[in-house]
């Protein structure tokens, strides 16, 4: 039976460091988060960062543009704050209207301050295995590893899903460790060979958004598996890994919610402290 590898005691050890690396700055730092038009989501997410926020002495400044804003004004926008000395990071909040294309504004951030990590320059630093700012979800996932103990050299590192965000980053950082990584995705399913990548993985980390998508039968036994999907189902919340037959073959598993999700907000508190730190 795994045990469970839970976020949320990495999560409040990560801020305990985060509050005695912001009381080592010379001033406050400063998180500008932009939210266009109404969204439930976007504004619960928002209003938990502001409670980490302020738990940990950093200033969130919260914008929201109208939903009519054009990408025009929103890069607009985004400059002026890149030209703010006082603020030292930005966080976009998801999802943007119809009208703007996250790929193409998330670049005007100023690197220093993409607290995302998603600006080509950071993801660039991130294949040169250099990077200050590492995206946060990525990040949350290497934590979680890391707390398990494994020694990642030479494991076999299955990663289903290949998005910017997650399965991408997460590639790059476990070559960093010396990981043998395989990344499948849609095109691993279509070819009928997920379930033969599954089999052979020592650590299992699945980003896709489909409830039930890996049969937990699938698991080698005495794998550690990392659960990042988020699904509605009937009201639960639920990942992609069927969770209890997964539990009986894993040595870990992350429950969802609370495996990846509340390490997330945490690593973007770190990223916006390390980017404090590199404007100072
Ligand atoms: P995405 O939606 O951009 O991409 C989905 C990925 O899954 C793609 O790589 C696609 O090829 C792959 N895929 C789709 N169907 C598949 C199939 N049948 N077999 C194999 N692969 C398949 O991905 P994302 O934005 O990284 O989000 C993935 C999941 O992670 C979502 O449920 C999202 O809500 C969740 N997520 C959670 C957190 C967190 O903090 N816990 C953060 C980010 C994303």
């Amino acid at each position: 039976m795994a045990r469970l590898l839970e976020g949320k005691p990495i999560a409040e050890k990560i801020k305990e460091q985060i509050k005695q690396s912001v009381a080592g700055l010379n001033s406050k730092p400063v998180l500008a988060s932009i939210q266009v038009g109404e969204n439930a989501g976007a504004s619960a997410y928002a209003n938990s960062q502001k409670k980490t926020a302020d738990l940990l002495g950093i200033e969130y400044q919260f914008h929201k543009l109208p939903a009519e804003t054009s990408q025009a004004e929103l890069i607009n926008f985004i400059q002026k704050l890149n030209a703010d000395k006082s603020v030292n990071g930005m966080i976009i909040q998801m999802p943007l209207p119809a009208q703007i294309d996250y790929k193409k504004i998330s670049q005007y951030i100023l690197p220093d301050k993409d607290i995302e990590g998603m600006h080509p320059a950071n993801i660039g630093k991130l294949v040169f295995g250099k990077a200050a700012i590492v995206p946060c979800t990525a990040a949350a996932v290497m934590e979680l590893l890391k707390e398990t103990g494994v020694d990642l050299y030479g494991k076999e590192v299955v990663v289903v899903g290949h998005s910017e965000i997650v399965g991408k980053p997460l590639v790059l950082l476990l070559l960093e460790k010396f990981a043998t990584v395989t990344d499948c995705h849609i095109g691993t399913s279509k070819a009928g060979k997920l379930e033969e990548h599954i089999g052979k993985a020592d650590i299992l980390i699945v980003a896709v958004g489909k409830a039930g998508l890996i049969k937990g039968d699938l698991v080698k036994a005495g794998a550690i598996v990392i659960d990042v999907g988020i699904n509605r189902v009937n009201d639960k919340i639920v990942g992609d890994v069927e969770f209890e037959t997964a539990q009986a073959r894993a040595a870990w598993i992350t429950p969802v919610p609370g495996g990846v999700g509340p390490l997330t907000v945490a690593m973007l508190m770190r990223n916006l402290v390390e980017a404090a730190k590199l404007q100072q």
